[in-house]
């Protein structure tokens, strides 16, 4: 074949996808009963609102970013969806609407990372924004949100790791104190680490290499740094968490790769995964929204990832719904019965709301129903002339191999009774 997806993409086919739905099913649910409503934001956007709403300093924005020129448009794959949220959210005013909004997403996110497993170039996040809460039940509203998600599909052994990174002035002050602690050091840090240390020193604390690693163990704590309000703010987002009962764990080196994130980082791992581990993370952007040039505005979500939640559910053993299969298959020979399998079909999908299919190639009999086995129907109706005369015809339940002759006007009736006497045993 001449032609293979692009590097770093997937093709969801139709087998995988009732997993997909699925669990988009299960987000969607949660995410109602919180009050959170979907919004839809266009997968281009300026690069310039992600290169200010992200972070001129982050990877995302230094190497991964997928750009298009368009005349003298200059355009972003987005990579994420907390800047296209708050320009949404900014660009219609929402702020006169109500002053705090609950939106959820699911969709595509496209960064230039190297692809591994539980890392693509495409990938597909689910998430939350409470916008225009600065209180820190918001933030515990989307950690149960997200949480919430996470366990219902019986995950174990997840493990939420929570931090305060302050307010901007906090990590100015805190900044310079770590600026100070690398910058005698900066010959043992990974060469990645050398490069972020004038830019973004918060950024190694997050290292995953050994030796920046070693060396962040003793680096100062911005717990030492935080505001009266910021470490007020923390102290009461753990007793909500408590009151919760949602474990968590201080994590001080937490910090997360986006700029315009302040007071509560929080992030989710799972055993399961690997070396990716994060199904999820998020925390407070309070000042987002005046980065991009609207009012102030406080708001704290959360984004996880859909390919690595499927990961985890699969590694975990967890039980998918069986996919949804054809209630019935009409088998027909000759083209009489041909025409009226195609219109029958068709009645009892509009009129009955049934799943029915036929055959698509004209073969023979035995043939269909080695098809309609194969598509795991429930039942087929072998209709031929003589039956037509009669309107009378064989249904055959493929799982019992049991035939019933049945007047062909009661097939509907036939199925229904059928389902429900399944549904008692
Ligand atoms: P982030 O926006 O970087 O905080 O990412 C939030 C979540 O999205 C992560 O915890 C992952 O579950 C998922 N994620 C981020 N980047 C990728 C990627 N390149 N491929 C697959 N999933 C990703």
């Amino acid at each position: 074949m001449r032609f293979r997806s692009v590097k770093g993409t997937h093709d969801i086919l139709p087998q995988e996808s009732a997993r997909w739905q699925h669990v988009e099913g299960v987000i969607r649910s949660w995410a109602e009963r919180f009050g959170f409503r979907e919004i839809r934001t266009p997968i281009l956007e300026p690069f310039e609102l992600i290169a200010r709403g992200v972070g001129q300093t982050t990877d995302i924005v230094t190497k991964e970013m997928f750009t298009l020129q368009r005349g003298q448009d200059l355009l972003v794959l987005r990579p994420e969806m907390t800047a296209p949220v708050m320009r949404a959210y900014l660009q219609h005013g929402l702020y006169t609407q109500g002053a705090v909004q609950k939106w959820y997403y699911i969709g595509a996110m496209f960064r230039a990372e190297r692809p591994q497993r539980g890392r693509q170039r495409q990938f597909h996040q689910y998430g939350a924004e409470v916008i225009g809460s600065p209180d820190p039940t918001a933030d515990a509203e989307v950690i149960a949100l997200q949480m919430g998600i996470l366990e219902e599909f019986g995950l174990q052994g997840l493990r939420l790791r929570l931090n305060s990174i302050g307010d901007e002035a906090a990590r100015a002050r805190y900044r310079e104190a770590l600026l100070a602690y690398f910058r005698p050091l900066a010959d043992r840090l990974s060469p990645a680490s050398r490069e972020r240390l004038e830019r973004n020193p918060l950024r190694i604390l997050d290292s995953k290499e050994p030796q920046d690693q070693e060396l962040a163990a003793r680096a100062p704590r911005i717990t030492e740094y935080l505001s009266e309000g910021c470490r007020q703010h923390f102290e009461q987002l753990k007793r909500y968490l408590e009151d919760l009962g949602i474990a968590y764990e201080e994590d001080p080196l937490l910090v997360r790769g986006l700029d315009y994130y302040s007071r509560t980082a929080f992030e989710v791992t799972s055993p399961l995964l690997g070396a990716q581990d994060a199904l999820g993370g998020g925390g407070r952007y309070d000042g987002l929204a005046k980065a991009l040039g609207g009012p102030p505005t406080p708001g704290v979500g959360f984004a996880g990832g859909l390919e690595r939640l499927l990961l985890a559910l699969e590694a975990s053993g967890y039980l998918f719904p069986a996919p949804a299969r054809a209630e019935l298959y009409i088998a027909a020979t000759g083209a009489e019965a041909r025409r009226w399998a195609l219109v029958r079909a068709q009645r009892w999908r509009r009129q009955e709301g049934l799943r029915v299919e036929y055959d698509l190639l004209g073969r023979s009999i035995k043939a269909q129903l080695r098809e309609a086995d194969r598509m795991g129907a429930r039942f087929v109706l072998f209709v031929g002339d003589q039956e037509l005369r009669q309107g009378l015809a064989p249904l055959k339940e493929l799982a019992s191999g049991e035939q019933t002759w049945v007047p062909l006007d009661e097939v509907p009736e036939y199925l229904r009774r059928a389902h429900v006497s399944s549904l008692r045993t």
